[in-house]
């Protein structure tokens, strides 16, 4: 049997800007720039995050306002499009499903596996669950446990463990330390050279 393929794909700095560092800057809070590089523990850093839009009077819908204006990264709805023509498309992310929201109705809504922000009725943002442990890599094992034949695409550290589970995995726009430790992973810097790959895996007529 021909298995189908199947892409997963990260979101922040593949489709979409980074979240957190968009915020900052929008909202003119510097606080907000700290990310894992700094914090690694990511508990901390989101019980701080937390704290720094409850300080600000900062409710889910003045974030939400934030990130509509960002919109997805040039390129990304039109490439997302050209993908979902061909196979089956899941994106993969650590961020949350209010946050993501603004920026998924601007690519179409597609899927997205993501975690919960927990708001309250006057709109604050008061806890923050995680869906699971390690969920990208989980996600792509099962997919693959059903199937398909899967094709993985990320930017950063949490998503080394999608890239290696999947059939093929490729690094976008990676920070230049991060091909040097994962040298496994082909590098590409545009949705053309992404296409160009995945045609080829998938042995599509681009
Ligand atoms: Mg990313």
């Amino acid at each position: 049997m021909h298995k189908p393929v199947l892409v997963c794909l990260d979101l922040e700095g593949v489709l979409v800007p980074e979240i957190w560092i968009n915020v900052a800057v929008k909202t003119g809070i510097e606080e907000l720039r700290v990310t894992t590089r700094e914090m690694p523990d990511y508990d901390t850093l989101m019980t701080q995050r937390l704290k720094i839009l409850d300080r600000h009077h900062l409710k889910i819908n003045d974030i939400q306002g934030v990130i509509a204006k960002m919109g997805p990264l040039e390129g990304a709805a039109e490439f997302v499009a050209w993908l979902r023509e061909r196979c089956q498309v899941v994106i993969l992310s650590d961020t949350f499903y209010q946050f993501a929201e603004p920026l998924m109705r601007q690519l179409g809504f597609p899927t997205l596996f993501c975690n919960q922000l927990e708001i309250d009725g006057s709109g604050r943002i008061i806890a923050y669950h995680m869906r699971m442990m390690d969920p990208k890599r989980h996600a792509v094992a099962a997919f693959k446990s059903l199937n398909f034949r899967t094709i993985a695409a990320g930017d950063s550290y949490n998503d080394t463990a999608m890239l290696a589970e999947a059939d093929a995995g490729f690094f976008f726009r990676p920070p230049e330390h991060l091909p040097k430790e994962f040298p496994q992973f082909p590098v590409t810097e545009s949705y053309s050279e992404l296409q160009q790959l995945f045609s080829e895996f998938a042995r599509w007529n681009k």
